[in-house]
């Protein structure tokens, strides 16, 4: 069985030629009409116990939809390599907090980040699909942080792939910009842009929509809305499940979310069916997801930062793929939505839309005061240090928990990334691990940038050659 994917904005996905493959939707990013690539079919749940090990159970939950693009040989040697590097054997380690409470770790990657557990995979399949059609291409990003150190550490040296991040100067970590700019990888290169992390965004956007710079450089990008990254997400909501309750029965997942793609792959597992009882979307101040849960609305507001900056956004991209499921794939209606959603800035979804994903999920969010309370309760707890986006999610994974169901809550980074906020609440500061601690010293790599896209595609241009 091969999958075919199709837009969620198009009208009409069964017309002839309008489907794609998985290479296609790998290297394609946004659907030339503004929709999100998704697969056509859901596959059903392969096998996986709780002794299956973390690369067997990727390779049997991501052959179905990449067939046609790799074998399942393929996959195996492509997961085995972006596995080995993690720093704990299960890939995705479960720990047991006592009272029918688990903690999937999902922070043991290179950069610290759950990124890492997709862009480590998806960095492989892109090299390996280039390879296959003898292209080039470079790859553009804007990152607030995480995003650009995890997509930076799966193309380092990789052929056929440049990549340019673009970081807003002076309004990143330092951790966060040496995770980026030491990497000495010539095909790595890092830009400070003298303005926002939106004003980053828009440069990405502009240089997408000017058709005279694509027509010298072949661009790409592996934000959160490549249905690669989704898919690979999918398999830590499997194995976790598995580690969590080994006879089957159903869990809950409580998730820290921003760009919603890590529980929308909670939810494909659902699909799959794997025996999940509910989703928990966790925010912290910026609540537009909570709020439409509670009110069937979505009403985007001025983004407020907060000690959880990877969940500070007010468009969650993904959750136009949940709208489409629930809409019955009416590319149509989902089209009509967030136009309405984008020239108004709200729009009211359809009650039966806001019913169904009711029956699934369920929302909470918590401030940066609480925040700080729950970093300090669970290190009194369970002497376990989290980071401020995990302790969001473990926040909504206490209101929602049940005596009966497993309720398993997603750690999104380790906290030696959030030091400062960690240090308020538990008067400890985390270290680095030791592969980490050596960029301190090493030598950075950037240039620094009006905000402005005329150097921009110059360096482009360059970078391309
Ligand atoms: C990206 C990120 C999130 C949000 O994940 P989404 O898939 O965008 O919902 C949460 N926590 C951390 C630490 C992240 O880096």
């Amino acid at each position: 069985m091969t999958i075919a994917y199709v837009s969620t904005r198009d009208p009409d996905p069964g017309a002839d030629g309008r489907a794609l493959g998985f290479g296609d939707v790998l290297l394609a990013g946004l659907a030339p009409d503004g929709g999100l690539y998704c697969p056509s079919e859901i596959p059903p749940l392969p096998a996986v116990t709780a002794d299956t090990g973390y690369v067997d159970a990727a390779v049997s939950i991501m052959e179905p939809f990449v067939a046609g693009t790799f074998t399942s040989s393929e996959l195996a040697e492509m997961a085995a390599d972006a596995y080995r590097g993690f720093r704990h054997p299960d890939t995705c380690p479960v720990i047991d907090l006592g009272r029918n409470r688990y903690l999937l770790d999902l922070t043991k990657g290179p950069t610290l980040a759950f990124k890492d557990v997709a862009l480590q995979m998806v960095g492989r399949m892109l090299e390996a699909e280039l390879g296959r059609r003898n292209r080039r291409v470079t790859v553009i990003g804007a990152t607030s942080g995480d995003t650009g150190s995890a997509a930076i550490d799966a193309l380092a040296g990789k052929a056929n792939i440049e990549v340019l991040i673009l970081h807003p100067h002076d309004r990143v970590s330092e951790i966060q910009r040496r995770q980026m700019t030491t990497v000495a990888a010539t095909n790595i290169h890092n830009v400070a842009i003298k303005g926002t992390f939106d004003d980053c965004q828009d440069l990405v956007k502009a240089a997408f929509a000017d058709p005279v710079l694509r027509a010298d450089v072949d661009l790409a990008a592996v934000n959160s809305i490549n249905w690669a990254r989704v898919m690979c997400q999918i398999v830590y909501y499997v194995t976790g499940a598995r580690r969590a309750r080994p006879d089957g029965g159903p869990v809950s997942f409580s998730v820290p979310t921003g760009n919603f793609g890590n529980v929308l792959a909670g939810w494909y597992a659902k699909r799959m069916g794997l025996a999940v009882d509910r989703l928990i979307v966790a925010s912290n101040r910026n609540d537009v997801l909570t709020r439409f849960l509670e009110t069937g609305r979505l009403e985007t507001h001025a983004v407020a930062p907060s000690l959880s900056p990877s969940m500070d956004i007010q468009i969650s991209s993904n959750f136009e793929r949940l709208l489409w499921e629930v809409s019955g794939r009416d590319g149509h209606a989902v089209s009509d939505v967030l136009g309405e959603l984008r020239s108004t800035g709200r729009v009211d979804v359809p009650p039966a839309w806001h019913r169904a994903i009711l029956a699934e999920f369920d929302g909470a969010r918590l401030d940066d005061g609480g925040t700080i309370e729950r970093i300090a309760a669970s290190h009194g707890a369970n002497e376990l240090i989290v980071d401020p986006h995990t302790a969001v999610g473990l926040h909504a994974a206490e209101l929602f928990a049940t005596p009966d169901v497993p309720m398993v809550a997603l750690a999104t980074a380790d906290p030696a990334k959030f030091p400062d906020a960690v240090e308020d609440a538990i008067g400890i500061r985390p270290d680095l691990p030791a592969h980490l601690a050596e960029i301190l010293d090493r030598p950075e790599r950037f240039e620094t940038m009006d905000n402005d896209l005329g150097p921009v595609s110059d360096l482009l241009r360059s970078i391309a050659g």
